[in-house]
C-alpha cells in the first residue's frame, strides 16, 4: 500500500522561489571580478534568474541540453546555477586550473552548447575555442563596459542579455530525476569523468548539508564558499544557504589571505568552507597582522586532509570551531563531517577524532573492504578499499557503462583507503595509489604528514613511497620549512619517533619551496614521484 502523499518533484528552482518568498531581502555580497563589492537580495537574484531563464530558452537552450561556466564564486555565477538548472539544462562548471587539452576533452565529451565566462578567464576559452564541437556561444558575465576585447565569435555580454529579457516566468515542473548540473574529476590516469547530478539528488543533499552537525546552516549564518563553485558546486553551499535564507559572501577571484580576512570580517562571516591551503593562507595572514575574524564561529575544512597543527589553530588560538568533512566529486560530495561526540569530554580524545575524516552524514552508508572484496572489522585498526553508496552518490559515469563506478554489490569504489572505528568515524589513511607499500604492509602517509606538519618549523609536508632493494618501498618525507628555517632528517626523526609506528618513520628527509598543487588545490603525488621517485634512501 503506498501512502497519500503529494508526488511534488524536488525541483532545484524551488530553493531560489521559496528565499524569494521567505527570505527575500536576506543578503547576497560578491567581491565582483571587476573588483568592486556587489550586494543584493535573493529577492534580486530569483529575479535575474528569471530573467536569464528565458534568455536561455531565447538561444534555444532545451532541457538536458549542457550549458557550461568558467567562472569564480560571484552572484552572477549564482545566478547561472539557479537559471539552466531551472529551465532543466545542466549546469557544467568548467574548472579554469586545468590544461588546456583536458579543457578540451570535457568540453567536447560533455557537448557544451554554451560557456558562461568570466572576463579574466576568457583567453582560456580562446585558446580552445577552435577545437570546441557543439559550442554556439560565448557569454562573458559582465556588463558592456569591462566586455574584453575577444577573437571568440558570437559573443553576448551578460548584463545586456539579462536586461533584454522580462522576469515574467514560471519555473516550470519536470521529474525531480532530471539532470542539474555536471562537474568532471581529474583522476591521475586516464581521462576526467563526469558526475551527472540531478536534481532530486542535489536537493536531499542540500537538506541534509544544512543539518547542525553538517554545515550548520541556518537564516541567522552568514556563509562564505571559498571552495569554488566549479569544485561540486562550492560543496552544495549554493543549494543549502538558499534552502534556508543564510546569508551568502562570494569571494569572487581573491583568495588570498588578506581579501578573505576582510569579506570575514566586513561582511560578519559565521562560517567559511575551504581546502586546507586557503586556510593556511588565512591564518598565515591572521598571524602576520595580528589580526583575526570575530564573527567566524566555524570553519568547514575538506578536500585534503586538515592537519591536526590547523584544527588546533583555529580552535585554541581563535576559539572556532573546525569541522573537518570529506567527501568526493561523485559524491555530490558530502560524505563525512567529524566532530566529537557529547560523551567526549577528554581533549586528547576529542582531538583524535577531530583528525578523522569523521562519521557519514545521514544518507551515506560506508563500509570498508580487503582486496578480494570482504568487509573489514569496523575496529580503527584493520584498513581498507573505502566504499559508499547513497542517495546523492553517483551510479555511473557521465556517459559510461556502470561497471566503470560501482561493483556487482551496488557500492561505490572511492579509491581511498580507510579505516572505521567502533565509534563510526572513519580516518583515511591514503588515496589507494599514494599507499605506501613496504615489506608487504601498508603505510599511511597522511598520518606521517600529520604528524610532520605539527612541527614548529615546517609548514607543509608530504610523504611518497621511492623504491627499496629490501621493503620495496620506504617513506620520503618532503617538507617546505617555516619560517626561514631548515629542520634536517635527524631533527623530524627527533621529533616524530615517539609518536608514530616505528617502522612507519620515514626514511629520509628533503627540502622543498612549494608542493605541486592540482586543479583542486590537491597536492600532485604524481608530480613528486616524478621530481624524487629515484632519491636514494641512505637505507638503500
Ligand atoms: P574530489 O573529487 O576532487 O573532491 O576529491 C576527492 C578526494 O579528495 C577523496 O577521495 C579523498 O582522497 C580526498 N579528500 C577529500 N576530503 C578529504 C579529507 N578531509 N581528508 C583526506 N582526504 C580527503
Amino acid at each position: 500500500m503506498l501512502g497519500n502523499i503529494m508526488d511534488q518533484p524536488l525541483l532545484i528552482s524551488s530553493l531560489l522561489r521559496h528565499a524569494d518568498r521567505t527570505s527575500g531581502d536576506r543578503e547576497i555580497v560578491t567581491r565582483t571580478v571587476e573588483g568592486t563589492i556587489h550586494r543584493y537580495t535573493y529577492r534580486d537574484a530569483h529575479m535575474r534568474a528569471r530573467r536569464l531563464a528565458n534568455a536561455l530558452q531565447a538561444l534555444d537552450v532545451k532541457l538536458g541540453d549542457r550549458v557550461a561556466t568558467m567562472a569564480w564564486n560571484t552572484h552572477r555565477h549564482f545566478e547561472v546555477y539557479y537559471a539552466v538548472s531551472g529551465i532543466g539544462a545542466v549546469t557544467h562548471t568548467l574548472n579554469p586550473r586545468l590544461h588546456g587539452s583536458q579543457l578540451t576533452y570535457i568540453m567536447n565529451h560533455a557537448e557544451d552548447a554554451y560557456v558562461f565566462v568570466d572576463i579574466n578567464l576568457v583567453a582560456l576559452i580562446e585558446a580552445v575555442a577552435d577545437d570546441l564541437e557543439h559550442l554556439k556561444g560565448v557569454v562573458v558575465m559582465t556588463d558592456r563596459a569591462h566586455m574584453p576585447e575577444t577573437s571568440l565569435a558570437n559573443v553576448l555580454c551578460y548584463e545586456e542579455l539579462i536586461e533584454s529579457h522580462s522576469d515574467d516566468l514560471e519555473w516550470r515542473s519536470f521529474d525531480e530525476n532530471t539532470a542539474s548540473s555536471l562537474c568532471y574529476t581529474s583522476g591521475t590516469t586516464g581521462n576526467p569523468k563526469g558526475a551527472l547530478f540531478s536534481h532530486r539528488s542535489t536537493m536531499i543533499h542540500a537538506y541534509a548539508s544544512a543539518l547542525p552537525d553538517v554545515l550548520h546552516m541556518g537564516e541567522s549564518e552568514v556563509i562564505l564558499p571559498v571552495v569554488p563553485m566549479f569544485h561540486v558546486n562550492a560543496w552544495g553551499i549554493p543549494y543549502g544557504a538558499t534552502m534556508v535564507g543564510a546569508k551568502l559572501v562570494f569571494p569572487g577571484p581573491r583568495l588570498d589571505g588578506a581579501s578573505i580576512h576582510e569579506l570575514l570580517v566586513d561582511e560578519d562571516v559565521t562560517c567559511a568552507a575551504g581546502v586546507p591551503t586557503i586556510w593556511l593562507m588565512l591564518l598565515a595572514h591572521w598571524r602576520e597582522a595580528e589580526t583575526q575574524a570575530p564573527a567566524l564561529k566555524r570553519t568547514v575544512i575538506g578536500g585534503s586532509a586538515c592537519p591536526e597543527s590547523m584544527i588546533r589553530e583555529f580552535q585554541e588560538d581563535y576559539g572556532i570551531e573546525v569541522r573537518h568533512a570529506w567527501g568526493m566529486t561523485e559524491m555530490s560530495p558530502l560524505g563525512t563531517v567529524s566532530i566529537p561526540k557529547p560523551s567526549m569530554t577528554d581533549d586528547t580524545e576529542r582531538m583524535r577524532k577531530q583528525i578523522k575524516q569523521g562519521r557519514p552524514v545521514f544518507g551515506v552508508e560506508m563500509r570498508i573492504v580487503d582486496d578480494t572484496g570482504a568487509e573489514l572489522p569496523r575496529d580503527g585498526v584493520a584498513f581498507g578499499n573505502l566504499e559508499v553508496r547513497g542517495p546523492w552518490i553517483i551510479d555511473n559515469y557521465f556517459k559510461l557503462d556502470r561497471s566503470e563506478s560501482q561493483n556487482a554489490a551496488g557500492w561505490f569504489a572511492t579509491g581511498d583507503v580507510a579505516t572505521i572505528d567502533a565509534d563510526g568515524y572513519m580516518e583515511i589513511t591514503d588515496r589507494s595509489k599514494d599507499v605506501i607499500k613496504s615489506g608487504g604492509e601498508w603505510i599511511g602517509s597522511i598520518e606521517i604528514e600529520n604528524l610532520a606538519m605539527s612541527h614548529p618549523e615546517v609548514a607543509q609536508a608530504a610523504v611518497i613511497g621511492v623504491p627499496h632493494p629490501k621493503w620495496d618501498e620506504r617513506p620520503l618525507l618532503i617538507i617546505v620549512p617555516a619560517g626561514g628555517k631548515s629542520p634536517t632528517h635527524d631533527d623530524m626523526i627527533a621529533f616524530m619517533e615517539n609518536k608514530l609506528t616505528k617502522w612507519w618513520l620515514p626514511d629520509d628527509t628533503v627540502h622543498i619551496d612549494e608542493l605541486p598543487l592540482g586543479a583542486t588545490g590537491k597536492v600532485l603525488k604524481t608530480k613528486l614521484r616524478e621530481q624524487f621517485g629515484d632519491h636514494t634512501l641512505p637505507t638503500a
